[in-house]
């Protein structure tokens, strides 16, 4: 069989790393998550697109491409931690009213830095201004003083 199918996913538990697909035959189709393609955990209701093999315990989906995911999971999508390695949402913390970052909740480490804004970057420039014209102007007194 190298049909295409399309379908939905039933269940899928990120943990046991297998759940099942309700293709639209309205058949289950087991699914693990070596057979997934992409990065992509699969969630529940995330439409999937997919091909069949069939074994010993029955049907067996494979070659899964999540091509829609459910706006519901969307809205919860976690963000794993670099450090403690837990699934959370970033907070965001901010400086003077600016969104400097995010951290994680769970062990208060930076998870992301925001690039600085343009208003930061001419502020720079600025300062970098009258640093370089003081330099300038201390030489300048110097030479003829
Ligand atoms: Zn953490």
């Amino acid at each position: 069989m190298d049909n295409k199918l399309k379908g939905k996913i039933k269940w899928f538990s990120k943990e046991k790393g297998y759940g099942f697909i309700f293709g639209e035959d309205k058949k289950d189709y087991f699914v693990h998550i070596k057979d997934v393609k992409g990065e992509d955990i699969p969630q529940e209701k995330d439409e999937v697109e997919f091909k069949v093999i069939k074994n010993k315990k029955g049907l067996k989906a494979i070659d899964v491409i999540i091509i829609k995911k459910n706006k519901e999971n969307q809205r919860k999508k976690l963000a794993i931690c670099q450090h403690c390695g837990k699934e959370m949402v970033p907070r965001v913390i901010f400086t003077q009213g600016v969104p400097r970052g995010s951290i994680c909740p769970f062990c208060g480490k930076t998870y992301k830095v925001f690039k600085a804004s343009e208003e930061d970057l001419t502020a720079m420039y600025i300062i970098m201004g009258l640093v370089l014209f003081f330099i300038f102007f201390v030489i300048m007194v110097g030479a003829f003083s």
